[in-house]
């Protein structure tokens, strides 16, 4: 379960960690070095380029726009006479520049110099620089190593943090996370993770808690529960009533059948009525599963109306004072307009108290899709994610209530009963940062 979110995260963890421990430790005492030192010990610009090389100052060659150069030459210093215009420019190079006049040929002698002279590694004149540097770096390397013995800290600066975050953003999205819920995460821990002071001996522990709490809020929304919102529609007397919708093998029965058993548990009583009666193997299916749990299965012939069903399974309910009716229906793509349009019809004349969509985590980006536009239909309360067990990407239930802002009530983890637990965004995250 999670292995590439797992994958992902860890190894984003572990770059923050190697920025931090390749960082020298700066305390808040350490006076830092200000950048405006190495400006400051440079020769001026013009300074550098004066130095008498002239081969090494030689302007760039402008053999295929003589027009340009003409007009550049200053003519009184260069020309003892105008040249006209189609003259070619090449010619007054030959002109030696006399010594005190360099700053004009400059700018405008063509060269006969080949190109690769003009590097502007041989314009720069290195070594007085350089001994600047040198002389700097032992004060200020000597004074971080004395004072970095009083403060372990460091600050990660914004700079340092952008590309492994760019990083992560990119490889959530390779794990199924939906683009806006990968933007947001990145740009959550980007604010908690600039400029903040680690531990280097922690810096492991202390940016996995951001990334955690960073988790915690792309994944945070209201949260719902079914068993006691079922427990008050009970004591005010009504028949509860679920609608469970979702595409087609996406796990609603098994769902049904893992609430009713958590629900018998819990004391409230159900029936499921059989409303997937578009395939006759659903409603064996169901048969099968009320058996086994000794629930009463309300069902029709195949190709019924569901609504029907749903509404002979109420009906049966209020006669033997069961508190719930779990309707099961036909899987249906959010794109196929009958189906779509049935159950329309069933979220008005039924009225249920909850409208469930039923999906499952591996369907990835998809499933977003498939929520907005079954949102979109019959207003959802809530969501229930299946087959997590077999969800190696993970990004499904990272972004899935970001994008949504549903609730999602239950996740499924396997096919037995026992395999449905209530959405807990805590234990996500303790699966996505447990050892692999
Ligand atoms: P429906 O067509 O939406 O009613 O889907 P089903 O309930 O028939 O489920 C389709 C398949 O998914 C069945 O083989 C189920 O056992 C399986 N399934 C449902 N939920 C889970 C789950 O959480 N984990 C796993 N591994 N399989 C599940």
């Amino acid at each position: 379960m999670f292995d590439s979110l797992r994958n992902k995260l860890s190894s984003f963890v572990s770059s923050i960690v190697g920025k931090a421990e390749e960082k020298p430790t700066e305390p808040t005492i350490a006076p830092k070095p200000a950048p405006e030192e190495k400006p400051a010990v440079r020769p001026p610009i013009a300074q550098e380029i004066s130095r008498p090389e002239p081969i090494q100052v030689e302007p760039e060659p402008v053999f295929e726009k003589p027009t340009a150069v003409v007009k550049a030459i200053p003519e009184k210093q260069v020309h003892p006479e105008p040249a006209p215009i189609s003259k070619p420019v090449y010619e007054p190079a030959r002109v030696e520049p006399a010594p005190a006049a360099q700053s004009v040929v400059k700018q405008s002698a063509p060269a006969r110099v080949e190109p690769e002279r003009l590097k502007p590694a041989q314009v720069a004149p290195a070594r007085p620089v350089e001994r600047q540097e040198i002389q700097l770096a032992p004060k200020v390397g000597l004074l971080k190593r004395v004072t970095s013995l009083f403060s372990p800290e460091i600050e990660l600066t914004g700079a340092e943090v952008a590309p492994a975050i760019h990083e992560l953003e990119m490889a959530l999205l390779e794990s199924d996370v939906s683009y806006d819920a990968a933007s947001f995460l990145a740009s959550d821990l980007r604010s908690r993770l600039a400029g903040k002071r680690v531990n280097k001996a922690r810096a492991g522990e202390e940016i996995k808690a951001v990334v955690r709490e960073s988790l915690l809020k792309t994944m945070k929304v209201e949260q719902f529960d079914l068993f006691n919102y079922l427990a008050a529609v009970k004591a005010k007397g009504e028949v509860g009533i679920v609608l469970f919708v979702g595409p087609n093998g996406s796990g609603k029965t098994t769902t049904i059948a893992k609430l009713a058993k958590h629900l018998q548990d819990k004391g409230i009583s159900t029936v499921i009525a059989a409303g997937d009666t578009f395939r006759r193997a659903a409603i064996e299916q169901v048969q099968l599963h009320g058996d086994k749990l000794g629930i009463r299965v309300v069902k029709h012939a195949y190709g019924a109306d569901p609504t029907a069903v749903a509404f002979d399974a109420i009906a049966h309910a209020k006669a033997n004072g069961i508190a719930c009716v779990l309707i099961d229906t036909a899987g249906r793509q959010e794109t196929n307009y009958n189906l779509v349009k049935e159950m329309e019809k069933m979220d008005r004349v039924l009225h249920p108290h909850l409208k469930i969509f039923v999906g499952e985590a591996i369907a990835g980006n998809a499933l977003v899709e498939q929520v907005k536009k079954f949102n979109s239909a019959i207003k959802l309360d809530g969501i229930i994610l299946t087959k997590l067990d077999c969800d190696a990407k993970g990004g499904g239930a990272l972004s899935i209530a970001y994008e949504t802002k549903l609730p999602v009530l239950f996740i499924g983890v396997g096919q037995e009963y026992d395999d449905l637990r209530p959405f807990d965004a805590e234990w996500i995250v303790d699966n996505v940062f447990a050892a692999g």
